[in-house]
């Protein structure tokens, strides 16, 4: 219900207007976004480094209709991963792109050719691109993107999202040597006839494919802040006989800071996804719809301004 609202919400541009506005959205908005600058998300990222954790920074931006902000996005990143390189961190800290924010809904090919780019910038700075999983109508599309990408950039991650009823077998195929998967939830919503929609059925589906993947030959990585299925990957991680160099933890930016620690001194891999950039808007909006505190939260810091 919430999800759905917060959907509705989304793509109303006097919602958004709104809210950009609103006095202290900005407050509430760094709590999960680390600024809108790169060199802000820079610092934020040497932060996160220094104290044993690993980096997923996403230039925020999506939905692109427009060949040349596609083209700037491109070269945003390409400027992105340079400073990466130049900063000492690429072994770290790698990015994560949406094929939506560099043209997708405008051309699937001009999309794949942008994201290459991306690929090609991030090959010469010595780090990888995860493509970010969207929409439902997005998903094979994307997916195959991935498995175009992968044959120049091996390296290239894909993101499968367990609320859809097909994730097992998306996971099963790519279980394969070398193959970098991120596991989620799933952030967008989807109809019955795709996905699961019930809490406990979309966990259940998390744990087939954390089997799934755990026991293949890839590099499964956890996305999730749910203690139970954090617990589950781990027991499954010693039951599959995995060093901890062969599957990584992820969350997001401002979301369970001591528990991301305390998973990377624990000797765990924790990558840290930090979005940063001006187009927060729909980002900010997932966020809320995750969990009705942040929500209350966000309502809260506006109502009671003064
Ligand atoms: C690194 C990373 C990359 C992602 N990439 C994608 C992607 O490409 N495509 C996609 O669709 N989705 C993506 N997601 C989002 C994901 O699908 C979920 O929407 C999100 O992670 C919340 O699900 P959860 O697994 O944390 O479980 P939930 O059941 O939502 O949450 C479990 C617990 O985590 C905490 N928590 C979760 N969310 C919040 C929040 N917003 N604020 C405060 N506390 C919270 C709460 O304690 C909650 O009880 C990504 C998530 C991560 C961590």
């Amino acid at each position: 219900m919430l999800r759905q609202a917060l959907q509705a919400v989304s793509i109303s541009p006097r919602a958004q207007a709104l809210v950009e506005r609103a006095p202290l959205t900005r407050d509430v908005v760094h709590r999960f976004i680390a600024g809108e600058t790169m060199d802000e998300a820079l610092r934020a990222t040497d932060e996160i480094v220094t104290k044993g954790l690993l980096v997923s920074l996403d230039v925020l931006g999506e939905d692109t209709r427009d060949a040349d902000q596609a083209d700037r996005t491109v070269r945003y990143y390409e400027d992105l991963l340079h400073r990466l390189a130049d900063a000492n961190v690429s072994d770290r800290a790698e990015v994560s792109l949406k094929l939506t924010a560099v043209g997708q809904a405008l051309d699937p090919d001009l999309a794949l050719d942008n994201a290459r780019r991306v690929c090609e910038a991030a090959r010469a700075a010595g780090t990888t691109v995860t493509i970010d999983t969207e929409d439902h109508t997005t998903v094979e599309s994307t997916l195959e993107s991935v498995r175009e990408l992968r044959r120049d950039f091996p390296s290239t991650g894909a993101v499968i999202q367990a609320y859809l009823r097909r994730a097992e077998e998306f996971c099963a195929d790519l279980a394969f040597d070398g193959s970098r998967v991120r596991l989620c939830k799933g952030a967008y919503g989807a109809p019955e006839e795709v996905a699961f929609t019930r809490r406990e059925d979309i966990d259940k589906s998390y744990v087939r494919c954390l089997k799934v993947l755990m026991a293949g030959k890839g590099y499964p990585m956890v996305a999730t802040h749910d203690p139970r299925l954090i617990d589950i990957a781990g027991a499954l991680a010693v039951l599959n006989e995995r060093g901890t160099d062969t599957f990584e933890y992820q969350m997001l930016y401002g979301i369970r800071p001591q528990e991301q620690t305390r998973i990377a001194r624990s000797g765990a891999r924790m990558r840290v996804y930090v979005a940063y950039g001006t187009e927060w808007y729909g980002y900010f909006l997932r966020r809320l719809a995750e969990r009705p505190a942040n929500l209350a939260f966000f309502v809260r810091s506006v109502v009671t301004r003064d």
